[in-house]
């Protein structure tokens, strides 16, 4: 069948239907293919996947992921879109489509239900305002999830991937990279879509880990160590740790510490790398036993 990913088939296709397109839902259809194979490679996706696509849109993703793949789960949060993919999406036996949100939606039991619980690849064109809700539920929950390949603003991939001391490393980056391998795939210019984003794309990938990166002794307290240290960028770490009351020993107790786990006193935050912020998780409970 011919691609519903280009600029005239997506034409066509709008205009058959009363569609408008929903802003509050980052509507923004892919109508070139050469991203679409890319997207696919990167992703890995082989005849045995069963695939999670958030938000079809009419179908362009879902199309050649359904080509690939064993069985694809779509879910669409617009009404509008449902009749349009019957349409589209027609003639392929191997996808199923949910009309829902996708954050509001039992993921796990949709997991049991649909691959017995066996590991699924999660692959979208996802709008910008559940980028970050949805790729923590999926990596914080430990789901059966093995990798996660998605389209995001160029910004937010950047992010997702940077390292210590780059200007995009934040602490959303050091939670990304806890439970999984990130990699830049692809960088997609906003002509490749219709209606064409403010902002450019990129493709990441994470491959999500068995074992997360690092292991601490509290979790918990990990990530409030981490929350804290980006909280004020010009300051300090033991500033931004003591103005965040994240630590319950002195400031000169701090620095002994730090100095033990070879890191300088006066260090900001966003030079630790995750085995930094990991031993300090640690150093931090040994102290208080
Ligand atoms: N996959 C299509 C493509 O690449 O052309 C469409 C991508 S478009 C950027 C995002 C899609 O996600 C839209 O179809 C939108 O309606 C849908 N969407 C937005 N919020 C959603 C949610 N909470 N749950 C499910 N789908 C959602």
């Amino acid at each position: 069948m011919e691609l519903i990913a280009s600029p005239s088939k997506t034409k066509e296709i709008l205009n058959k239907y009363p569609f408008v397109f929903r802003k509050k839902y980052g509507q923004n259809f892919l109508i070139d293919s050469h991203v679409l194979n890319k997207i696919i490679k990167g992703a890995q996706i082989t005849e045995e996947d069963c695939v999670l696509e958030i938000g079809p849109g009419i179908g362009s993703l879902t199309q050649v992921l359904s080509q690939h793949a064993k069985k694809v789960i779509a879910v669409e949060i617009d009404d509008q879109l449902i009749p349009i993919l019957k349409d589209t999406l027609g003639e392929y036996s191997n996808i199923k489509l949910i009309h829902g949100d996708i954050l509001k939606i039992d993921l796990k039991k949709l997991i049991e239900e649909e691959n017995d619980n066996k590991p699924i690849k999660v692959v979208a064109n996802l709008p910008y305002y559940i980028t970050t809700p949805i790729i923590m539920e999926l990596l914080e929950n430990k789901l059966p999830v093995s990798s996660i390949t998605i389209m995001v603003q160029k910004e937010v991939a950047q992010r997702l991937a940077a390292s210590p001391g780059s200007k995009d490393y934040g602490a959303i980056s050091v939670a990304v990279q806890y439970y999984s391998k990130p990699c830049l795939i692809a960088n997609v210019p906003h002509n490749c879509f219709i209606p064409r984003p403010n902002v450019d794309s990129a493709v990441i990938h994470l491959e999500v880990l068995n074992e997360p990166t690092v292991s601490v002794k509290d979790e918990e307290l990990f990530f409030k160590i981490i929350k804290a240290a980006f909280s004020q960028r010009r300051k300090t770490l033991i500033n931004c740790l003591f103005n965040q009351n994240t630590v319950s020993i002195s400031k000169e107790e701090m620095a002994v510490l730090l100095k033990e786990i070879g890191l300088e006193e006066n260090i900001r935050g966003e030079m630790l790398s995750i085995y930094d912020f990991a031993k300090l998780t640690d150093a931090l409970i040994e102290s208080n036993k």
